[in-house]
Parts: C-alpha cells; structure tokens; sequence
C-alpha cells in the first residue's frame, strides 16, 4: 500500500484532538515508558507537554548518543537555479516574481562546488526551483558525475521525478532526495501551490520512488509556518516511520525549517519559537531512534548551537542560498535570508568545543558491492 493510501484514511483531527486535549497526566504517562512510537508524538509536542521539556531533552540526548555516538555530520546546499514554474505563495522563487533568473552552467556548478570542497565539506545538496527545461535530468547526470570525483554524499533537493529518471540520477551517483511535503493538511496544501507542485498525492509518494530507484537516503519535512506545525510533525513522524519499515536499507533524513523572510511577504500562518522547536526535535528523537534530524542555516547561531548533542545529527555549515553564491553571482537573489552565517571551520570548531566530533564524510564508494 502506497502512502498515499495510507494518508487518506488517517484522521488528521483526531491527532489534533489528541494535541490539544492531552493532560500532564497523558504525558507523564507516556514518559514513564522505556520504548516510544509514533502513537506518542502528539503527546510528546502537546502544549502540555512544554512543561516536560528538560526531561525530554535528556532522553533525546541519551539516545542520540546511543544511535549516532557523539558526531555531527556536516554538509552544504549548492543552489543551482533559481529557476522555478511553481508559485509557492511563500517563496521568493516563485514565478510571479519579477527578477533575473539564474541557472549555473556546469562549469560554475564545479567551481563552486571547489569552494565548498575547500572547506573540507565532502557531502553536498543540490538545490535548484522546480523548472525541468531550465535544469533537466541530464544537467543534473552530468553535474553529480563530476561531483562524485570529490564528494562523498551528492544529494538533490529539487522537483519531483519519475523512478525512471531517479533510476538514471542514482546510476550517475546522486545518494539521497529531499523532498519537503511544506505541509500535510491537503486544503492548505491546495490553497499555497500552483503549478505542477499543486499534485500533493505525487509529491507525497516521492520518497518512495526514490527509494526504489535505490537512493541511499531520503528526506523528509515540511515548512513550519504554513499549518498547523504539531499536526504537520506529526504527519511527518508517521511518514518516515512507514518510510523506515518498508525501504529499509534507505536512511531517513527529516528536516523542519521555519519560515523566513521572502520576496512575496508571505505571513506566516503561525509562528514557532525555540522552545516549541526543541520540543518537536526531543519528541522526534524518542519516536523515530534512528533518523538524521537536520538544522539549517536558516535558524540562529545559538539555537543550532543548543540542539548540538540534544538530538539533531546534521547541520548545514557556510551555506549560500542563491545560485552561484559561493563564488559566481554573489548578489543573485537569496531564496531566504539565513541566520546563521558562520563559516564550516567556525561551526566545526563550535562542535569540537561541545565536546562532538564534526564530520565532514561518513560514507566511501568502496563501501558498495557493485
Ligand atoms: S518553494 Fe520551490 S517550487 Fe515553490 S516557488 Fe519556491 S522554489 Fe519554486
């Protein structure tokens, strides 16, 4: 059975209802337990559940320490194009708005890969807008060939693609997807998106495309801001859980970015703070062991700094977010603005002192089989 089917029959205001309705004595309960599921993530980032943050926040630490040892993986997004057909009412990419257009010819992708590979960085992300004849399948074969010389990690975080076309990227050396659902509620989902990312249903089922064209991760989340962000998470945990089950050998990656400032101005449909963040990643680490959770540059220096050790297991390090930002076109237009500006050796050294190890590759070639 596809997600999708699955989706349809879950009640979304039932796990709501648990959210809003939960009692300190639900929590405690579900804090007494040694195991946790996805069953008790709206428990766990209940508003109630504030209350129990600390406590949250050892057993998150306990068992990332236990799963992932004490490292902090480190990567870099490569903005490619900002290119898009989409209008994402939130985004600065979005078609509607008016202003120079950029996709990197393959050459300036290298260069500034070079850059981010100078900083030691060996896994990077591919970003480009959803825009298939600006930056087709063959741009991107090309492009991770080369990469793949150097880079130990090449994952994309672009527009949907057929299994086929994910057969030919993971043949050419692509390792992962990230494909962010933004949210799950279907009517906001429908009331934000025009153009071919208005197809929730095939957005949905791309992670599992992916894993069966054979990528060695997959990435999940949505955009914090844009619904109900408990409810969202809590789809989110339901998702990667059915992701974990039935593509095994695929690593599940989830990642929650809140909304920033944008061409467009788009107001957020409510805002989440710190506390309500940390809450989420705690919650997340007791329900799902095993996943990579991943901050980017988008939140501060000293929230990034608090989560290191308490549950998130990748960070982005130096990041640009507009194409050719690293060296190229250094004023292009930025996706979103970024909070943290720190450089990788800045950041790397911030996780030395934590008492972690960065680490800047976690995977070889020779690893595989074939
Ligand atoms: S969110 Fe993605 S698909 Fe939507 S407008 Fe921005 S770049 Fe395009």
């Amino acid at each position: 059975m596809s997600f999708s089917e699955i989706y349809k029959k879950i009640d979304q205001n039932k796990i709501k209802k648990i959210i809003y309705s939960a009692t300190e004595n639900d929590v405690e309960r579900i804090l007494k337990k040694s195991r946790w599921s996805v069953d008790d993530f709206p428990y766990l980032v209940s508003p109630v559940a504030e209350k129990f943050i600390e406590q949250m926040a050892k057993i998150s630490r306990k068992i990332t320490f236990l799963r992932f040892g004490k490292t902090i993986k480190l990567y870099a997004p490569l903005y490619v194009s900002n290119s898009c057909v989409n209008a994402c009412k939130y985004c600065g990419f979005n078609v509607n708005n008016k202003f120079p257009r950029i996709t990197l010819s393959i050459d300036e992708v290298l260069k500034e890969a070079d850059e981010i590979f100078s900083h030691g960085i060996g896994h990077i992300l591919l970003v480009s807008g959803e825009d298939k004849k600006a930056v087709p399948v063959e741009y991107f074969e090309e492009i991770v060939k080369r990469l793949r010389e150097k880079f130990y990690a090449v994952s994309i975080e672009v527009y949907p693609m057929e299994t086929e076309e994910y057969e030919r990227l993971s043949k050419a050396g692509v390792t992962g997807i990230a494909v962010y659902q933004e949210t799950y509620n279907l009517e906001r989902y429908r009331e934000l998106h025009k153009g071919p990312k208005a197809d929730f249903f095939y957005r949905l089922e791309t992670p599992e495309r992916a894993a069966k064209a054979g990528f060695r991760e997959l990435g999940l989340g949505t955009l914090f801001g844009l619904s109900d962000f408990r409810v969202d998470l809590s789809m989110v945990a339901i998702h990667a859980r059915y992701l974990m089950k039935h593509y095994w050998k695929s690593q599940v990656a989830i990642s929650f970015p809140r909304l920033r400032d944008a061409e467009g101005h788009f107001k957020p449909y409510e805002i989440v703070n710190d506390k309500q963040l940390a809450q989420v990643i705690f919650a997340l680490r007791m329900v799902l062991n095993d996943v990579d959770i991943v901050l980017s540059t988008r939140e501060n220096p000293e929230f990034r700094d608090g989560m290191v050790g308490l549950g998130v297991t990748r960070i982005s390090a130096g990041s640009k977010t507009n194409p050719g930002g690293y060296s190229v076109h250094t004023d292009a237009l930025k996706q979103f603005e970024i909070a943290d500006e720190r450089s990788p050796e800045e950041i790397a050294r911030m996780i030395e002192e934590k008492g972690l190890e960065p680490v800047w590759k976690d995977f070889d070639k020779s690893f595989l089989f074939d």
